[in-house]
């Protein structure tokens, strides 16, 4: 939580359900001082034991595992722009669909009561419903989840979509917020998302329809293209290429264009192309994480590509010149694509993705085939497009070139925003001097 930054001071606390009880965090001692004594057991009557008081705000956690039975870890803390939105009491719409990771079309900002308190946990309580995360009004925000680390994800999620829904709001026009239904597929493709098919339980008529499409899977022949599955001596093939997009994800994460598992990076090669496995966390990334995929779709190995395997495999098969592709969901163009705006040439460096504006796509779910063709179409002879109510994409002549592309495209989006908040719109480049500035980026 520290080094994510959601956490500040000692305000955040976490816990996980053991037998007979829980774990929650001693009151008052900073994380980098905690040792193993300074976490609580508390049995399910709320009774504490050991030399050390829990978290003043231990209620909370207790009430949780109390009333949600699937709830085996909670992360509570007051990040900074889910604070923000908390002290405006508003929800999280679903200007992203990212939102639907919280179990519900939005994410609900809990009516203010005093910390510590039973009048809070149940506001808590009726924010959740059946979501397992919640902003607390002119306080924070709490999640729960199935372990620590899931729960940790979705308090970093819910505090990088709280970053963009402000930063969208900065601009002075309020986000377009997706359908409803589109809303309830979301709801169904979050029950396979990030999950290798092992992972996957039973699922109803509506989820199965909506579930991420797994591409076709090819036997790895001993040497073959995907090569080096459990039990296979052979040595992975493009070793060198795969160690290269792990060294491309772990810069995002440096640049700070990624946020959680959302990213991902791709790279051609012989036969086809290499993309990052479905939802690994990059620094848990070996070069056996890097999927093959050839060019008619289909892949080997035994990680399925990342979910978004089919915009990288579009621009393969329609932009020869294209070798490598990187996607993100940064802050400030994913602010920008939840408003349905380009990057126009206020600034001369959008020339450096190709054309006089950086076009945003319109929106289509996550995965599709629809969102392969509007994301071409929004690229035209351009590199670099914005996904609409998504985030970005770009693509580049190797992965440092698209990385450096991508990089650039969200300090564009980030200037552009900026200017925008001033509440003047900024002044655009004119079309021949545009012109001007392509022939110079040639
Ligand atoms: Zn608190
Ligand atoms: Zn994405």
């Amino acid at each position: 939580m520290n080094r994510m930054g959601i956490n500040q001071g000692t305000s955040g606390n976490a816990s996980c359900r053991v037998e007979g009880g829980f774990l929650v965090t001693a009151s008052g001692v900073p994380y980098e001082k905690m040792t193993p004594a300074h976490i609580v057991f508390m049995d399910l009557g709320g009774n504490y034991t050991g030399s050390y008081m829990p978290s003043s705000e231990w209620r909370m956690h207790y009430d949780i595992y109390k009333s949600v039975p699937e709830a085996a870890a909670v992360v509570h803390a007051h990040p900074t722009y889910c604070t923000a939105l908390s002290a405006l009491h508003r929800n999280i719409p679903a200007f992203h669909y990212m939102v639907a990771a919280a179990g519900g079309k939005e994410i609900h900002c809990a009516e203010y009561a005093t910390f510590g308190t039973q009048a809070l946990s149940d506001s808590m309580l009726t924010a959740f419903g059946s979501r397992r995360s919640a902003l607390l009004a002119n306080h924070g925000m709490i999640c729960h989840g199935p372990n620590l680390d899931k729960a940790l994800w979705l308090a970093n999620e819910t505090e990088c979509l709280a970053k963009q829904f402000i930063t969208a709001l900065a601009t002075g026009s309020p986000p377009v917020v997706l359908p409803d239904d589109e809303m309830e597929v979301m709801l169904a493709k979050f029950k396979t998302y990030g999950k290798q098919p092992s992972q996957l339980t039973a699922l109803s008529d509506f989820e199965r329809r909506h579930a991420i499409s797994a591409p076709p899977r090819l036997e790895a022949t001993a040497g073959g293209a995907g090569g080096g599955g459990p039990g296979c001596d052979a040595p992975l093939p493009f070793l060198e290429q795969r160690n290269k997009v792990i060294e491309t994800c772990l810069a995002m994460n440096r640049m700070g264009i990624n946020q959680g598992t959302s990213g991902n990076a791709s790279c051609r090669v012989e036969g086809g192309f290499l993309v990052t496995a479905s939802g690994v966390p990059y620094e848990k990334m070996t070069p056996a994480h890097i999927v093959f995929m050839d060019l008619g779709g289909n892949y080997t190995g035994s990680y399925m590509p990342s979910s978004e395997w089919r915009m990288h495999y579009d621009i393969y098969k329609s932009v020869p010149e294209a070798a490598a592709v990187v996607h993100a969901h940064p802050t400030y163009c994913t602010a920008l694509s939840a408003l349905h705006r380009n990057i126009p040439a206020f600034h001369y460096m959008v020339a450096a993705a190709g054309g006089k504006e950086i076009h945003c796509a319109e929106y289509a779910t996550f995965g599709t085939q629809a969102l392969s063709d509007s994301m071409l179409t929004a690229f035209g002879s351009r590199r670099s497009a914005l996904l609409a109510n998504h985030g970005m994409i770009c693509h580049g002549p190797n992965l440092d070139k698209a990385l450096w592309l991508a990089n650039e495209t969200e300090c564009l989006a980030k200037q552009f925003i900026t200017a925008l908040a001033t509440g003047s719109p900024p002044v655009v480049l004119p079309d021949d001097e545009m012109e001007v500035m392509l022939a110079k980026f040639k």
